[in-house]
């Protein structure tokens, strides 16, 4: 299995662990002679995006099937992929999970009977454009529907990726009108696409224009350019991010092949100026279906200090049944966690109901029966233990 901290090896092997997260960088594949600083602008990312077959030749050897989907999916779902994300792909292997995330394959064609277009029935919880009000106290608030990279698993596909359904200056403010007419909105969850995707100054005047609505207690940014693009957060972002306190960020970091030394700073910046990070894995099969993969993950996760939040069960939207896991192996690596490493190396496995029920956990079974007198459980060595039910 694949180990970040190997990669640093050589740099620093006198150093721990936990500092060679850190050091170096990640490969650069082509573009090895690009400099440094600009590598590490996120802007030069943004504009060298790979976007067509060609592009993407350059870094891997594509599959007759990877080729013709890049062609059959592009209207429907578009392709981008940072060059920084691209690197990380094994050139060879199309079974690599940053390839199998960013790459479409023409198993995306196939719609199963049972996929729904708007899986979590965001739309009909939609009380105006732009703003799902599903539970009492929170609402998610979609401010772009763009995002560096594309990921094939994406529960909005519907509408990521498609610049004609952006949300338009007039929409933002309809959303913040609508929240601070509703005093029971304590949490805002800013997402998109990814609000990352907007400048630094919208995202200031955003957090601004929030953070004005008295009854608005935490705010949480939900962005993956940690995961694809984490060059994005520059010291004077983070810094302008960290005025609108209480911020949480949600992430997206789904395998150990993604926690790359870029990474680590971008998340060590955002702990460093008190801004929390959690993260939400989507559980993919044939990319992170693995007790082993999930504990690599999380360990390098909480060295950075980023909670793992939630692992989502892939909801039903369309094409994506060739990344559905059964829930089985979701609850396999919930039990393969709890009690063998840290409890906060261990997240809630949810799933979203499908048609707007909102999440449901997902609990591995720990009791062996109930009797008249007493529970019977089962431990994490599956050693039987009681306790009085009065
Ligand atoms: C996931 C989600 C939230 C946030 O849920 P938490 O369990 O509080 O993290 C809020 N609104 C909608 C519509 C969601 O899907
Ligand atoms: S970053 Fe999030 S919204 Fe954007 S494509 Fe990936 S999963 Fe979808």
């Amino acid at each position: 299995m694949f180990d970040p901290a190997t990669q640093q090896e050589a740099d620093a092997p006198e150093l721990g662990r936990v500092a060679r997260d850190v050091l170096g960088e990640s490969p650069r594949g082509p573009w090895s002679h690009v400099p440094d600083e600009v590598w590490n602008d996120w802007r030069w990312q943004q504009r060298h995006r790979l976007r067509t077959a060609a592009d993407l030749e350059r870094v891997v050897r594509l599959t007759d099937d990877e080729r013709a989907a890049i062609a059959a999916t592009g209207d429907q779902f578009r392709m981008a992929i940072t060059p920084y994300y691209a690197a990380l792909m094994d050139p060879d292997d199309p079974r690599c999970p940053v390839r199998m995330q960013a790459v479409p394959v023409l198993a995306e064609l196939d719609v199963a009977a049972t996929d729904l277009a708007d899986p979590l029935g965001e739309e009909a919880y939609m009380p105006v454009p732009g703003i799902t009000h599903r539970y009492p106290d929170r609402v998610l608030y979609y401010v772009t529907h763009n995002c560096p990279v594309y990921c094939r698993h994406c529960t909005r596909k519907r509408k990521v990726s498609d610049p004609t359904s952006a949300a338009n200056h007039g929409q933002l403010d309809q959303g913040l009108a609508y929240i601070a007419a509703h005093p029971e909105v304590r949490d805002v969850l800013v997402s998109g696409g990814d609000p990352l995707t907007l400048s630094d100054d919208r995202l200031d005047a955003l957090l601004g224009a929030l953070r004005e609505i008295p009854h608005v207690e935490v705010v949480r940014l939900c962005t993956r350019n940690p995961v694809t693009l984490p060059q994005r957060f520059t010291e004077a972002l983070v810094t302008r991010l960290a005025r609108h306190q209480p911020l949480f960020v949600h992430t997206h970091f789904n395998h150990p092949r993604e926690c790359t030394p870029e990474a680590a700073r971008c998340l060590r910046l955002l702990a460093d100026h008190g801004v929390n990070v959690a993260n939400q894995m989507v559980l993919l099969r044939g990319v992170n279906d693995d007790p082993a993969a999930v504990k690599a993950l999380n360990h390098w996760l909480l060295r950075q200090r980023c909670r793992p939040y939630y692992i989502f069960q892939a909801d039903l939207a369309q094409g994506i049944s060739h990344f559905r896991a059964p829930l089985q192996s979701g609850l396999a690596i919930l039990q393969a966690l709890r009690g063998h490493t840290s409890g906060m190396a261990v997240p809630h496995y949810v799933i979203d109901a499908p048609g707007g029920g909102g999440k449901i956990p997902l609990v591995p079974e720990y009791v062996e029966r109930w009797d008249e007198d007493k529970v019977v459980f089962r431990n994490y060595l599956g050693e039987l233990y009681e306790y009085p039910t009065r």
